[in-house]
């Protein structure tokens, strides 16, 4: 079966979208462990951090950049909040393509 954010990204499967443009999407975790948990990923399909190239750094400050603006929109911006990263079976992944967990609102875990 194709990757589920894959299929969030040709909205196969329904999402509440944060933001999109041509090249990234972000949308709500489906099980939240923080007020607001939003996951920003790249269109294309990566699998992990392991998996990057120097191709996708300007991609991967993306994600960091967007992951800002939907703080600023969300007035969690001067409070504070996470961005989190899971890498690999260790490191908790569970979804085999890259994204980047934006948690706020509450102390996340
Ligand atoms: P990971 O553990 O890989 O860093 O995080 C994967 C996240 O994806 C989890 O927090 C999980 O709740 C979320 N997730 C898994 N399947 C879906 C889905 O179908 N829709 C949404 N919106 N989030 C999902
Ligand atoms: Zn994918």
């Amino acid at each position: 079966m194709e990757c589920i954010f894959c299929q969030i990204v040709k909205k196969n499967i329904p999402a509440e979208i944060f933001y999109e443009d041509d090249k990234i999407i972000a949308f709500s975790d489906i099980r939240p462990i923080a007020l607001i948990h939003i996951l920003i990923i790249p269109k294309t399909h990566i699998k992990s951090v392991t998996d990057i190239s120097e191709d996708d750094t300007l991609l991967m400050g993306k994600l960091i950049f967007t992951a800002k603006i939907i703080a600023e929109r969300n007035d969690i911006a001067k409070k504070g909040y996470k961005l989190l990263f899971r890498v690999g079976k260790e490191g908790g992944q569970e979804v085999q393509h890259i994204h980047l967990h934006l948690l706020g609102g509450k102390a996340p875990k």
